[in-house]
């Protein structure tokens, strides 16, 4: 295709990579980023070997292991009895996969540096309100009145809070899931925890505590570990009117090793209240217009997919562009690239939700019981461990990309293996 003047709205990582590989397939890209200072929002999340493999082909895997930690397993308690709900582990899958937990500001920082670097623009503090949609090409309309473009293209990717997404055929708005959780970045302490696991204590499903080693944000940066304690929003302003001490000690209680997080909690002002919502756009696209990231599906992080899931969308708009001559055929392309694998682990995010975040006692008390107990017998660990990486519905194939052998890379802390479980 010829080269385009792309508009991408978002420098989230779903903006940032389409921008690295618009830029790179001879594109004319600027990137429009409502923030003053581009910055990433909340703690840390695990990058899967499907967000791997897109940050491979973008030449960025090296520089992302050296910050990241390698995760070969997610382990979760209940916090009474100490039983092991829920074991998965990479390592029961193929290729020699793993998980990298990063903080997000890593991510965006690696991403961001890499846009700067290729000379793309990225004009901050620019809130785009809207698409002009009158002309032939597309203009943006921002909250200043000004009306950035014209542009070949336009590629949404501003959040599950999108105000472009109205564009596309069949519009949807996220439907505000009841759970959702205060998260930390603070210092890591090992003791008792598995540095190589995101590891969890639950009650009921009511209760969800995580703690996650997230290495560092800038190299020769002090290791971190993201801390959540999952509620409900509406429920937020009770617990800190209780103050603290009161939330601590029932965090304590239910877990008492997270003291050593605990104690670098001075002020309910270090916890973020993260709030999550659920859609799935039937076709992110419109007339010169992509729709990636959140702002196209957006749902709870139990599966943690979703910025891999924007890395991958990036990467498929980007490979669609590359494949055809014709917009509107490479937007169709996009969208059938995505639709299985997007509508697959949406699907799974949210059945798997009310396990993990919900009021009810028969389905944690069926985790707890019935499937922690499937979930050991062959083959469903390896199913578990293909389902986490989000490489069931072969989702690089599709976008023209091929997972590396990480077995036979050599890849920072691979062999290693885990240690045992903290103690409830
Ligand atoms: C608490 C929590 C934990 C998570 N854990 C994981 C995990 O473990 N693994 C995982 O893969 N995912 C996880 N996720 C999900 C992941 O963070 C998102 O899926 C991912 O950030 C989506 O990237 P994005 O670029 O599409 O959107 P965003 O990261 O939301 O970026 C959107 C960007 O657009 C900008 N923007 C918004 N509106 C405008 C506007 N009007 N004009 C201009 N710019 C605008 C924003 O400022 C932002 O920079 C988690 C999410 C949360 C909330």
């Amino acid at each position: 295709m010829r080269a385009l003047d792309i508009g991408i709205c978002g420098a989230g990582p779903a903006g940032l990579a389409a921008a690295l590989l618009l830029h790179r397939a001879g594109h004319r890209v600027i990137v429009f980023e409502r923030f003053e200072a581009a910055k990433p929002v909340g703690s840390g999340l695990i990058l899967q070997p499907t967000g791997l493999a897109v940050l491979d082909a973008l030449g960025l895997l090296p520089s992302m292991l050296a910050l990241g930690s390698r995760i070969e397993r997610l382990h979760g308690a209940d916090a009474a009895s100490g039983r092991t709900v829920l074991d998965v582990r990479y390592a029961s899958g193929r290729n020699g996969r793993f998980g990298l937990a990063v903080h997000r500001a890593a991510l965006f920082g690696m991403l961001h540096r890499a846009v700067l670097d290729a000379g793309i623009a990225v004009e901050a503090g620019r809130d785009v309100a809207a698409l002009d949609e009158s002309g032939e090409r597309q203009r943006l309309v921002l909250a200043d009145g000004t009306r950035p473009g014209p542009f070949d293209l336009v590629v949404d990717a501003s959040g599950s809070r999108s105000k472009l997404k109205q564009h596309v055929e069949r519009p949807t708005e996220p439907r505000a899931l009841a759970y959702g959780a205060f998260w930390a970045s603070l210092s890591w302490r090992g003791d008792g925890f598995d540095p190589r696991a995101l590891s969890q204590r639950y009650r009921h499903a009511s209760v969800m505590i995580g703690v996650m080693p997230i290495g560092r944000v800038e190299a020769g940066g002090a290791e971190q570990a993201a801390f959540f304690w999952s509620l409900k929003p509406d429920e937020a302003a009770a617990v800190q009117a209780q103050g603290l001490e009161a939330w601590k000690d029932r965090v304590r209680s239910l877990w008492p090793a997270t003291e050593a997080y605990l104690g670098q909690i001075g002020s309910f002002e270090q916890l973020t209240l993260a709030r999550y919502g659920h859609h799935t756009l039937r076709r992110p696209a419109g007339r010169r217009l992509a729709v990636i990231g959140d702002a196209a599906h957006s749902t709870s992080p139990q599966l943690g997919q979703g910025a891999n899931m924007a890395l991958l969308d990036a990467a498929a708009l980007a490979h669609a562009l590359g494949s055809v001559q014709d917009l509107s055929d490479a937007l169709a392309r996009y969208c059938a690239a995505r639709r299985l694998h997007v509508r697959l682990f949406q699907a799974l995010s949210l059945a798997f939700t009310p396990f993990y975040q919900s009021d009810s006692r028969l389905v944690p008390f069926l985790r707890d019981t019935l499937v922690s107990s499937v979930a050991r017998v062959p083959p469903a660990p390896a199913m578990l461990a293909a389902l986490v990486s989000g490489m069931v519905a072969d989702p690089l194939r599709r976008i023209g990309l091929v997972e590396p052998d990480w077995a036979a890379r050599d890849m920072p802390g691979a062999g290693t293996s885990c240690e045992p479980p903290a103690s409830p």
